[in-house]
């Protein structure tokens, strides 16, 4: 990084700076301390050179004084002799020269530390032992050949430095004679001013003035305290000025930055937007690269032109008017404008105009920010010009739409009718060729009746499939979801494929576990359908063996919701894999051969697809030829909820017998929920040998009655029976209730028969059953027969309902119309009212409201009409519902439907 770099950089140039300023300043310091010492050395010396001159001249003056004044007027003195024996000869005085020496020798006796000493290289006998130093020989020399008055030198002694200095002994007139006479002189040419000798000062450095005060050592702690104090200084300076250039350093950092950012944003700006700026009065002072290739000018064009140069004419000038207010009174203003380029184009921009300021606080510029919008404008006008032929389109597409809506409403109303209508022929030919086969017939009049029940039985559900197919087709199938009693239903539905499903010499399996919800919120309606025609297609195209109904639930998120999964495997003939991507297909069949062979439209499976994709479903197949088919469909449902009621544990333990165990584990798994404790059985011997030995424990037994090829459910019983069990504890479970088996069970004593698959509460209604001796249930006796009023307008209906209830023991009132149903409600109670829709003079919907009126008015007990109309349209049973009937009927009539109607009917009779 840059700055990172020039801050590394800056630091090591602080870090050698302070380097050479504490080595500039140990310099100046060691120089400073050496100029000092080195003068203070040549004041010293100087003075001690003075004050040893000063020695010398006073020795001289005094020896001087001594020859001229005391010796020389005593030359020739009778009593007073001048020698160098004066010591020895009492009243004599010394010559000048003794008296020197001796006083030089008293000198340095008093004063230690200075040394004077007279010598001369002629010395008398006396002194001849003395040696001269090189010092005393050079002075010498230097004294006689170069005519000096002084020499001297500074010496490294035995003391420490000391300055030796000598000047020179000249031979005076008064010597010269004495000398030059004297009988042990050495020498006896001596001329006057000759250097006889020489005396030499011997003075110590130290006795130096200046060495021996501490004003040296004062000046030394002086200018190092001077220098550490100005190295403080400097430190403190360091610090100041590299705190002063780190903060410069990081403003100017800052300040990199924050122009790095501005130009970026400038730059971001730029390549955006088309950016100018005027002086106060409007004229160009600056323009991006931007405006300058929108507008088509050149800077120098632009740049003092006012900018009305680019005014397209276009706006009224009170828009100009209005901006210019805004921007000279610092407000911003926001726009669109059209403006004309150099060329004479014209082009549209958003623009942002505001003022800028300058440093006190004036308007000084005016900066313009727009956006090139030319071509949204452009896309504008098309999308206003296609918007305006869409309305037209619209409208032409509107009326087609209330025409195609009238014409399907008329398709809607066609299909109605003509459902109705063919349905209620359907009924007549369906109920009659019943009855009829229930007569006694040739071989061939059974067989050709067979034909025709068969023929109208394909021809109603073809008629359901395409009624069904057109109303998904028109969208107007609604899936409207309701709290189900799923286990109820499920086992409904299942229960015409059972009897189908044996007639075959299949067995339907039921499988529908514990984890399955009691309640779940479906559209039992279109489930039933779903279930029904893919069990249906599962029976119909297995010859034999089983189809087996799994029935799942996967729990989702926890808030109830959950997948109910239906599962329905067959061994029948299978798919190939070519066809089934297809076989959800309107009108697609596997093989145009099973037509033939089976019969069917090929739109059962594209219904179901389409009512599962409507459930917001999922179904799937996987299939194999030869093998079988497995169908399954996935149910999102809102709601599943258990049943919360908790029941007693029951006194009686329930035997069950099934050599299918899937069903045995629905059952028993129902049972368990209602108290029951259960003991399971597959093997009929095994059940058999057990409850001989023990019959007489309370117990219960809920047989199958398709076992086995040795045993039936009533050949069980019947041996059961045998050991001691009573009827009342045996109860048998079968797909279809024959008259046969009604016979059989009626001889056994035996009242308690369900149906296969059957739901808990039919179980449950069974078990708590009372003992009767009569046998009710399905084939009831004359006098428990029901009191049946039927309002029906149509004579073979009439005819056929009738024979059918009357064949079942009830005893039926016919009514032609409502208006009549009425009357005959006001003398009489029945037990069951069937209601025709679509009659004259009053239909079933007005009549059943009035009968419901009429007994709130006389508080009496509340009838069940049941609606038996060829109108199946969801519409028409929420209007029978409405209504207050308690249930609907579809014609033709299936006779199931119609037993479980009489059955339910009965149970809650109140005649
Ligand atoms: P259809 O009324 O003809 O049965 P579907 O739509 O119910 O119409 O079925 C379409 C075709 O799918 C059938 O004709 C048959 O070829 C094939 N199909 C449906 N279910 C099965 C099945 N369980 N086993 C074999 N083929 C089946």
């Amino acid at each position: 990084m840059p700055n990172y770099h020039q801050a590394h950089q800056l630091a090591g140039q602080q870090r050698r700076f302070r380097w050479f300023m504490s080595l500039a300043a140990c310099f100046f310091a060691v120089i400073f301390l050496a100029l000092g010492t080195w003068v203070v050395r040549g004041a010293e010396d100087d003075q001690l050179l003075r004050s040893a001159r000063t020695y010398a001249k006073a020795i001289d003056s005094f020896r001087a004084f001594y020859t001229d004044v005391i010796v020389t007027p005593l030359v020739g003195h009778p009593w007073v002799e001048v020698t160098e024996h004066y010591r020895d000869q009492p009243g004599s005085i010394p010559i000048p020269a003794t008296m020197t020496l001796d006083l030089a020798e008293f000198m340095s006796q008093r004063d230690e530390t200075i040394d004077t000493r007279l010598l001369s290289d002629f010395p008398f006998p006396q002194r001849a032992d003395r040696l001269l130093t090189e010092f005393d020989q050079q002075a010498l020399a230097m004294m006689r050949e170069a005519g000096r008055d002084e020499y001297y030198r500074f010496e490294m002694q035995a003391g420490g430095k000391a300055l030796i200095f000598a000047t020179p002994i000249r031979m005076q007139p008064t010597c010269t004679a004495c000398h030059n006479n004297h009988p042990d002189s050495p020498r006896r040419d001596w001329q006057v001013g000759d250097v006889r000798g020489i005396q030499v000062v011997t003075l110590p450095v130290s006795q130096s003035v200046l060495a021996k005060s501490d004003r040296f050592l004062y000046l030394i702690v002086f200018v190092f305290l001077t220098f550490v104090a100005a190295l403080l200084a400097l430190f403190f300076m360091d610090t100041r000025v590299r705190n002063i250039v780190d903060l410069l350093f990081d403003r100017n950092r800052e300040l990199e930055a924050a122009t790095k950012e501005l130009k970026q944003q400038q730059n971001a700006l730029d390549q955006h937007a088309i950016v100018s700026m005027t002086d106060t009065d409007g004229n160009i002072t600056y323009t991006n690269q931007h405006f300058r290739s929108i507008s088509g000018y050149s800077d120098a064009e632009l740049i003092g032109r006012n900018h009305r140069i680019i005014n397209s004419g276009f706006h009224p000038p009170e828009m100009f008017e209005q901006l210019w207010q805004t921007i000279t009174s610092g407000g911003v203003w926001h726009g669109e404008i059209k403006n004309i380029n150099k060329a004479g184009d014209d082009y549209w921009v958003k623009a942002t105009i505001m003022p800028l300021y300058d440093a006190a606080g004036q308007i000084d510029r005016f900066i313009s920010i727009r956006t090139d919008i030319t071509q949204q404008k452009q896309l504008e006008q098309d999308l206003k010009s296609s918007n305006e032929e869409l309305y037209a389109l619209n409208a032409t597409l509107d009326e087609a739409r209330q025409a195609a809506e009238a014409a399907s409403e008329a398709k809607s109303a066609f299909l109605a009718n003509m459902s109705h209508e063919i349905r209620t022929p359907m009924t007549g030919i369906i109920g009659m060729t019943e009855l009829a086969l229930d007569t006694e017939l040739t071989a061939t009049q059974r067989g050709y009746l067979g034909v025709v029940k068969s023929s109208a039985d394909a021809l109603l559900s073809i008629l359901n499939d395409i009624l069904d197919f057109s109303k998904i087709d028109a969208g107007k199938l609604a899936i409207s979801p309701v709290e189900t009693d799923l286990k109820a239903l499920l086992t409904q539905c299942l229960k015409p494929a059972a009897v189908l499903a044996r007639k075959k010499g299949v067995s339907l399996v039921l499988e529908l576990p514990e984890s399955v919800p009691d309640y779940a919120c479906v559209d039992p309606v279109r489930l039933r359908q779903v279930l029904v025609n893919i069990c249906d297609n599962a029976i119909k195209f297995t010859a034999e063996g089983r189809v087996k109904v799994s029935i799942g639930w996967q729990t989702g998120t926890g808030d109830g919701k959950g997948i109910l999964c239906l599962h329905v495997y067959d061994q029948g003939i299978g798919i190939p894999e070519s066809q089934q991507a297809h076989i959800f297909d309107a009108f697609s069949q596997a093989d145009s051969s099973t037509t033939r062979q089976f019969g069917g439209t090929g739109l059962g499976l594209a219904i179901t697809s389409r009512l599962v994709e409507l459930m917001q479903g999922r179904i799937g197949l996987e299939s194999s030829v030869g093998q079988g088919s497995h169908f399954w469909v996935e149910l999102p449902c809102e709601q599943g909820r258990f049943n919360q009621t908790l029941y007693p544990d029951q006194e009686k333990t329930l035997w069950l017998l099934d050599t299918v165990a899937e069903n045995m584990r629905t059952v028993s798994s129902f049972l368990i929920r209602l108290g029951y404790t259960c003991e399971c059985f597959t093997d009929p011997d095994a059940l058999l040998s057990q409850s001989k030995s023990a019959f007489s424990e309370p117990r219960s037994y809920l047989i199958q009655h398709h076992l086995n090829a040795e045993y039936t459910g009533i050949q069980v019983i019947e041996q059961l029976l045998a050991y001691g069990v009573l009827p009342k504890d045996c109860m048998l479970i079968s797909d279809a209730s024959s008259s046969e088996l009604q016979q059989q069970l009626q001889s056994l004593q035996i009242d308690r028969l369900l149906t296969h698959p059957p739901a808990p509460a039919e179980i449950q209604q069974m078990l708590q059953k009372q003992p009767d001796n009569s046998i009710e249930l399905v084939c009831h006796s004359e006098g428990a027969g029901l009191q049946i009023l039927l309002v029906e307008d149509n004579k073979v209906n009439q005819r056929l309902i009738s024979t059918l209830l009357q064949k079942r023991h009830h005893q039926v009132t016919l009514a032609e119309h409502g208006k009549q149903a009425i009357e005959l409600c006001q003398q009489h109670i029945f037990d069951l009212v069937l209601m025709d829709m679509q009659m004259p003079v009053m239909g079933g919907v007005e009549a059943t409201i009035k009968i419901r009126e009429l007994e709130a008015q006389q508080g009496r007990a509340v009838m069940p009409i049941y609606a038996m109309t060829a109108n199946v349209l969801p519409a028409d049973k929420e209007a029978c519902f409405k209504a207050g009937m308690n249930g609907h009927l579809g014609k033709p009539v299936k006779l199931t439907e119609l037993d479980a109607v009489l059955e339910t009917v009965k149970r809650f009779a109140v005649t």
